[in-house]
Order: C-alpha cells, then structure tokens, then sequence
C-alpha cells in the first residue's frame, strides 16, 4: 500500500510484494530521480555509408549510468518510462542533447553528419510533438536535415491518419524519418508508402545469423530489394562480422550500424572517430 504526501509517496512493504515488483518500484523511484542528478548520457553510434565506407551520421543512444548500480540497460528502463510517462522528459532532454551536439560537430568544421534520435511512440503521439522537433531545432540552431527520427512500426498502430499529417509536416520541414527494427513489430507495407519514410532499418535479429539461416537471408534480400525499389535507404542493425557485411554487400544494403565498425561511444570518442576520419574498409 503506499500514500500520497505532498507530492512524495510513501511506500510501505506488504511481506508478499514480490521481488519483481519491489525491483520495478526501486527502478521506478530511481529514474524519477535520474534526470536531475545528471545521470544519462547520449552515446553515439556511427552509420557507414556503404557506397564509400565514411560515417554520414549516428545514432543517439541513452545511457544510464546509476550510483551504485552502475550501468542500467536502456532495454530494462525504457519499456517502464514508457510505461509511467517519464520517457516525455526524458525523451526530450536526449533529442536537445543530440541536437546540440551535432551541431557543435558541424561548427567544429565536420562535414555534415545526420544524428538519429530514437522517438517513443507516447513522445510521437503527443499533439504537440511537431512544436517539440521545430523549438528544439530552433534553439540548438541545427539545420532540420540533419537530424533523423527513429519510430518503430508500432507507432503506427493507431490514429493512421493523424500519423500521415504527422509524418508530412516533418517531413516538410526537412526532418528525416526512420522506420527501426523493421519487421519485428507489426507492419503493413502499404504503410512504407504511405508515411514516405527516408530509410528501412533491417532489426538486428535477422542480420544476426544472415550467413547462416537460409530464412533470414531471404528475408534481409528481400527487405533491400523492396527498399530499393521503393526508394527508400536500406540499413542493417547490429552488423558484428565482415561475413555479414559481404553479405549485406553483394545485396546492394546502402548502410549499416554495428560492431564490425564501432559500438555505441561517448561524444568524445565519436569525436576521435572523426577527426581521424575512421573509414570502413569495403573491398
Ligand atoms: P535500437 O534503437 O534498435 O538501437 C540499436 C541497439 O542495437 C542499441 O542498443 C545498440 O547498442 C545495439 N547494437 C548496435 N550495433 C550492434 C551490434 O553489432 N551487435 C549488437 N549485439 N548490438 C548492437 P541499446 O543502446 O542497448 O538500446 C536498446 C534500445 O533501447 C534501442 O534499440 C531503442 O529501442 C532503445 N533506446 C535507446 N536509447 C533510446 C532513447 O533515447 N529513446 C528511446 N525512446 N529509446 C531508446
Ligand atoms: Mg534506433
Ligand atoms: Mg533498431
Ligand atoms: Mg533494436
């Protein structure tokens, strides 16, 4: 049982709360607190072009780094700040945070670099989200091409047409759209069509054993091939070996993420990366 108390909530312990929701409660007491005490940070992940092998953007990725508990997993605190509405602030501290910093890239004299921001389906159904993307490019100054938008499939669930004008005054702003984890979540493709998204982002489930499972060959030739012809970038997640990249290669794949070119790292390590203009060896 717990009660409210001006503002803080007092919990109290019923002996058959079971240790997985004292576990979530902890979690959830604790990422209310993580903001303010400056505990995240954005990490970056470089995407390849796979026509030339240069970086041409990255991926912003939160990390949480707790006191005690050290590193927390964005698997295991995102799904519950979706869930209590904390991914809002959240969410929109890692887009100012990604803006700011590509455009401190580009005043570093970079050439130009598209950071992709992971966007909850919540943040997207916001009526205000639009106004968010369109303050926050204006604030940090970032030119609105170099900044991506990664949903999921499952954003699309609902209020299609809602998603479609959605879609269309980003887009008309200059903002790039991502589709993530492509085909693990529910598609149409008639929805590709439709929300005219810039690029496909193959899930690394299916990348992960390309070389080896007849089935998720088919499947990653078939994702690259429909891109194209829709086209529409192709780009495979989670590329760990040049077997998988040969592979995503001889497919005609435009790009990839993955450990076979570097992890998620800080902003100053991405920072060396580009300043020893670390290129993917594609021959
Ligand atoms: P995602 O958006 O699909 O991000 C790609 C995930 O794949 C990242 O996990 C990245 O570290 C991992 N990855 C990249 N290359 C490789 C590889 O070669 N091998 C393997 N095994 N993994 C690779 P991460 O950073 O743990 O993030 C997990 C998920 O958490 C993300 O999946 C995204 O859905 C969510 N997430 C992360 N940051 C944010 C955020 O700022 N906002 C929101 N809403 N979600 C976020
Ligand atoms: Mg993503
Ligand atoms: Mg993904
Ligand atoms: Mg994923």
């Amino acid at each position: 049982r717990s009660k409210e108390k001006g503002g803080n909530s007092y919990h109290y312990y019923h002996p058959e709360m079971n240790k997985r929701s004292m576990h979530r409660l902890s979690l959830e007491i604790n990422l209310r607190k993580a903001l303010e005490r400056n505990e995240f940070h954005v990490y970056y992940q470089p995407f390849v072009d796979l026509s030339h092998g240069e970086i041409f953007g990255m991926e912003a990725l939160i990390r949480w780094f707790h006191p005690e508990w050290g590193m927390v997993s964005p698997a295991e605190f995102i799904p519950l700040a979706e869930e209590t509405g904390l991914i809002i602030p959240i969410g929109n501290w890692v887009l100012r945070q990604a803006c700011i910093q590509n455009k401190k890239w580009q005043s570093l004299g970079n050439h130009p670099l598209r950071v992709s921001v992971n966007i909850s389906a919540i943040q997207f159904h916001q009526p205000q989200f639009v106004q968010i993307i369109e303050d926050t490019l204006e604030e940090t100054g970032l030119d609105p091409s170099l900044l991506c938008l990664e949903i999921t499939e499952n954003v699309a669930m609902t209020n299609v047409p809602y998603i479609i004008e959605t879609m269309q005054k980003l887009r008309s702003m200059g903002v790039f759209i991502s589709i993530d984890d492509f085909g693990t979540g529910y598609s149409s493709f008639s929805y590709l069509k439709r929300f005219r998204v810039h690029t496909l982002k193959i899930d690394q489930s299916f990348i992960r054993d390309v070389t080896f499972d007849e089935e998720n060959a088919a499947i990653v030739t078939a994702l690259i091939a429909m891109a194209q012809q829709l086209k529409i970038k192709s780009l495979a997640e989670g590329v760990e070996t040049k077997e998988q990249l040969d592979f995503l290669i001889m497919r005609g794949c435009d790009e990839i993420q993955g450990y076979v070119f570097s992890k998620p790292i800080s902003a100053d390590e991405f920072e060396i990366l580009l300043r020893e203009n670390k290129q993917l060896s594609i021959i």
